[in-house]
């Protein structure tokens, strides 16, 4: 590093308000002539992180570029002149997923702002936990926020830093948040990669064709491109794409890895490879952990699609029973978490799964889900299957009880809402209305993605959503981040 600065590395943590919350994939492209086209289909095959918003910005070696929408990169990134107008050899881009409130056009990533070097466009998937006390400590220091997303800490630390060179800039920037990032960053030179410390979200690097190189957060992003992988970002790695080639930097103190064990279970594709493992390959193991651990005698093994099929195929291979669809998923509805309102959510959940009546009548089921949030998914399809006929419906679910909020990226409700922090598993039977109700344990899990069982004091991944233990501080969340900054909710 060229010069000191005075920046201390603070923790605070997450806000308990919907202004923050992000669930996203980001993707980069350095040295490739259709680097943005290259970009556009990498968030396509990302799209399941987020649906809410998509951007890309380019750099064409003299000028930025940048297109950002609300909605999906289908509806956005559609046309030829869209993705010529997002010339050069480097791109970055950007899903999102936020939950209700929020979803302004000032917060579509990638976020991007002139400074004393020049362009530097950026893009975040995880969540900081000190978020809001850095931002109060930016407004005081003069700063002004164009947007309600944590990212834009970043930016302004990075714009304030006494460093001079970029790296040093953002590392100094780095070393004052907390919380989960994985992020891809664009300058006139460099495409950026990070993954903070505790790596609690996935970043991997593939090559295209000869000197192309690519970011994104999963696998399945580089098959669709026709790249090949290359490695997982390390926790803590910062990698630099340039002319000098890739280069590597470890500036953080290091950090027992913690990667989110709910990529596994739910997040990311199944055709993906996260940190050497298939995510289908995950799901099935834990589907027959499920069926040893909880086997029932039935006359068949029900997924709830999409979600719970990968599981539902462990759980019917490993018990011998006959595995068949049950319940059919319209595609032309998007996940029922998106709906905004309860109310909606429940209507979400009919217009989303049907009872394949014919298959169901008379029939013993263990309906095999991935998580049970909320719980409206798992009343509305139980009904469902009672009105069709079933027998008995048990239900066996492939995580364990989600009994706490995540405050690193993935969006989940308040605690209050989550249905396995109000009732035991007796009290979430009797509610769903099922004769058996099974989640899969602690060291079930941690079985199904190779270990022997849960290290309870060392723990080998992120589980904070089903034991509550957080590892990273969540610094706002327990301090006291001040007064509300964030005054413009709406716009046109
Ligand atoms: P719920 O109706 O709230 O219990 O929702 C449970 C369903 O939502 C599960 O079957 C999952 O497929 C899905 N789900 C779980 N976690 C999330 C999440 N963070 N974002 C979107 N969908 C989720």
């Amino acid at each position: 590093m060229d010069t000191p600065r005075t920046a201390q590395c603070t923790t605070a943590s997450f806000p308990d308000d919907d202004h923050f919350h992000d669930e996203c994939g980001v993707f980069g492209v350095y040295n490739h002539p259709d680097a943005s086209a290259l970009t556009a289909l990498g968030l396509h095959a990302l799209q399941h992180r987020g649906q809410e918003a998509a951007g890309i910005v380019s750099y064409g070696g003299k000028h930025f570029h940048s297109h950002r929408a609300l909605g999906s990169v289908g509806d956005n990134f559609n046309s030829g002149e869209v993705i010529e107008r997002l010339e050069g050899p480097m791109a970055i881009g950007h899903v999102r997923y936020s939950t209700s409130g929020g979803t302004l056009m000032r917060n579509v990533q990638p976020l991007f702002a002139d400074l004393v070097f020049g362009g530097f466009a950026i893009a975040h998937n995880g969540n900081l936990t000190n978020a809001r006390t850095c931002r109060r400590e930016l407004v005081e220091e003069g700063c002004i926020f164009q947007s309600t997303s944590d990212t834009e800490t970043i930016l302004h630390r990075i714009a304030t830093s006494e460093y001079r060179k970029v790296l040093d800039r953002l590392t100094d920037a780095l070393c004052g948040v907390e919380g989960a990032y994985s992020l891809v960053a664009l300058t006139r030179q460099k495409l950026i990669g990070v993954r903070d410390p505790a790596g609690v979200r996935p970043l991997v690097i593939g090559k295209i064709g000869d000197d192309g190189h690519v970011l994104a957060s999963e696998t399945c992003a580089l098959d669709i491109i026709g790249a090949e992988y290359v490695r997982d970002v390390e926790p803590g790695e910062i990698v630099i794409f340039s002319k000098e080639g890739m280069k590597s930097l470890k500036p953080f103190a290091k950090q027992k890895s913690r990667f989110c064990i709910f990529e596994y279970i739910y997040f990311a594709r199944p055709d993906s490879v996260i940190e050497g493992r298939n995510v289908y390959e995950v799901r099935k193991n834990i589907g027959a952990e499920l069926a040893r651990e909880s086997h029932v005698d039935a006359d068949m093994i029900v997924p709830v699609p999409d979600s719970g099929v990968p599981a539902a195929i462990g759980y019917a291979q490993e018990s011998g029973i006959q595995f068949d669809l049950g319940i059919i998923r319209s595609h032309y509805m998007g996940r029922t978490f998106i709906q905004p309102s309860d109310a909606i959510r429940h209507l979400g959940v009919k217009l989303k799964h049907n009872a394949n009546r014919a298959w169901i009548k008379g029939k013993r089921l263990v309906l095999v889900d991935d998580s049970i949030v909320r719980g409206t998914t798992s009343v509305k399809i139980v009904e469902m299957m009672r009105n069709a006929g079933a027998k008995e419906v048990h239900m066996r679910i492939s995580s364990p009880p989600t009994t706490h909020p995540c405050f690193y990226g993935i969006d989940t409700p308040d605690k209050e809402k989550l249905m396995a922090h109000n009732m035991t598993v007796d009290e979430m039977a009797k509610h769903i209305g099922v004769d058996s109700l099974a989640f899969i344990s602690h060291d079930g899990l941690y079985r199904a993605v190779g270990e022997t069982g849960r290290n309870a004091e060392c723990p080998q991944y992120c589980d904070a959503c089903f034991t509550g233990e957080y590892p990273l501080p969540l610094v706002d969340k327990e301090g006291d981040p001040g007064p509300e900054q964030l005054t413009l909710l709406s716009e046109d």
